[in-house]
């Protein structure tokens, strides 16, 4: 079949999945242009600081913006914390003490956060497990939380943090939906009220209308290089939730005696502002672009979650391929038809964080922004590749014609 009358029909496949698509991003874009206005957002917000930043005006605006569209009580948003993985350590040291207890019930969480909680074998890297804060996990049961197991061991552990991850990762799981989230919360409530629940919520914002934080989470936590920065913010990330956990956040990113009063930045917010004004849109055109990815590879035959039934909980569409070989030319497909760095050609490499060698196509404006058109991989069976992101729908259609013709034989 001709490519584009075959991409056409894969459009008309999807035109339910668009249709709520449409209909969540309108939503979270009446929210957060409601946000700005309650703010009385103006363009001295924009402008940068330096030094301490006393002065700061957009620092604290944009905080208890994020605070309001996220339903939590307070936020602390900073180009100050480097990536996600730097905003989940900060949320996790902020809180936990030597001799606390820390339960994931989502499995393993993320590669890089695997490391601040286990450290390295027989070396102080100032990890949790090196301050004395002991770890436990429980495994995801059919894709979802083993909740009897999970009760179960808050009753017994009495944990001062319960830890959940929103997405997949680097696994072949569905990822939790807000509303999972909050039938767990409640559960958890009921046995203790005052556990700190924690949630890493990268690639999952503006994926639904409501975040983690409207359902009782403490902390939840993501980077300005995914969904929230809505593909133009340059660095940062953020943390929103209760005033007892952002309190002591606040205080952790800087100096427990100042916390959050200080800190400048001389370039100005006006990209974080705009970054999230826009993150709905650009959410909504990953996601699309990923289902349509996801079509073509389902009607060749490959097996992708979500499938084209399924609704979407993140931005990332895995794609099961059939051998590494597979894996690699998918991956540097991605990178041949970014708008960056086209000609270069990616290999698999040994990452810093991960324990398998990772090839990773990110032909990026903002380095490594995977809210931008990426895909990357763990090299081990089986062989999944996590596609996501993607500034236009029409980038990501550009790919999909390019799979259909490298994949249909
Ligand atoms: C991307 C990601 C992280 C880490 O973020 P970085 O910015 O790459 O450090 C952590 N958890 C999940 C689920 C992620 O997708």
């Amino acid at each position: 079949m001709n490519t584009l009358d075959f991409l056409k029909e894969c459009e008309n496949d999807l035109i339910q999945r668009f249709n709520e698509l449409d209909d969540i991003a309108y939503y979270n874009q009446k929210k957060i242009l409601k946000a700005f206005q309650n703010h009385n957002v103006a363009l001295r917000h924009f402008y940068g600081s330096t030094g301490y930043g006393y002065d700061d005006n957009g620092k604290p605006v944009l905080n208890s913006i994020y605070a309001e569209v996220f339903e939590a009580e307070k936020a602390v948003v900073s180009p100050l914390i480097t990536c996600g993985t730097h905003a989940l350590s900060l949320g996790l040291f902020s809180i936990l003490r030597p001799n606390d207890t820390l339960l994931s019930i989502t499995g393993s969480p993320y590669d890089t956060v695997v490391d601040c909680i286990n450290g390295e074998e027989g070396k102080d890297i100032g990890s949790l497990k090196d301050l004395g804060v002991k770890y436990e996990q429980i495994e995801l049961k059919n894709d979802v939380i083993n909740e009897e197991l999970a009760i179960k061991k808050i009753i017994d552990l009495k944990p001062k943090m319960v830890y959940m991850q929103r997405s997949r990762g680097y696994g072949w799981r569905k990822p939790l939906s807000i509303d999972d989230f909050e039938h767990i919360i409640k559960k958890i409530r009921e046995i203790d009220k005052d556990c700190y629940i924690f949630i890493d919520n990268c690639y999952g914002e503006f994926v639904e209308t409501r975040e983690p934080s409207a359902v009782g989470a403490d902390l939840v936590v993501g980077s300005l290089c995914k969904n929230p920065g809505g593909g133009i913010v340059p660095t940062g990330a953020y943390l929103a939730g209760t005033a007892r956990a952002i309190d002591l956040v606040e205080r952790q990113l800087t100096a427990p005696s100042i916390g959050i009063e200080v800190g400048s930045y001389e370039q100005g917010y006006r990209l974080y502002y705009q970054g999230l004004f826009m993150a709905p849109q650009t959410v909504k055109n990953a996601i699309k672009g990923a289902y349509l990815i996801g079509r073509v590879m389902e009607k060749l035959g490959y097996e992708v979650l979500p499938s084209s039934n399924e609704k979407s909980y993140d931005i990332i569409k895995s794609i099961k391929l059939n051998d590494a070989s597979e894996l690699i030319k998918f991956v540097q497909l991605v990178q041949k038809i970014s708008p960056v760095d086209s000609a270069a050609v990616p290999e698999p490499w040994d990452m810093p964080g991960y324990s398998d060698k990772v090839i990773m196509a990110a032909g990026t404006f903002v380095q490594g922004a995977s809210i931008e058109l990426s895909c990357d991989s763990p090299i081990r069976a089986p062989y999944i590749a996590y596609f996501q992101g993607g500034l236009t729908y029409e980038h990501i259609k550009i790919l999909a014609e390019q799979l259909y013709e490298a994949y249909k034989n």
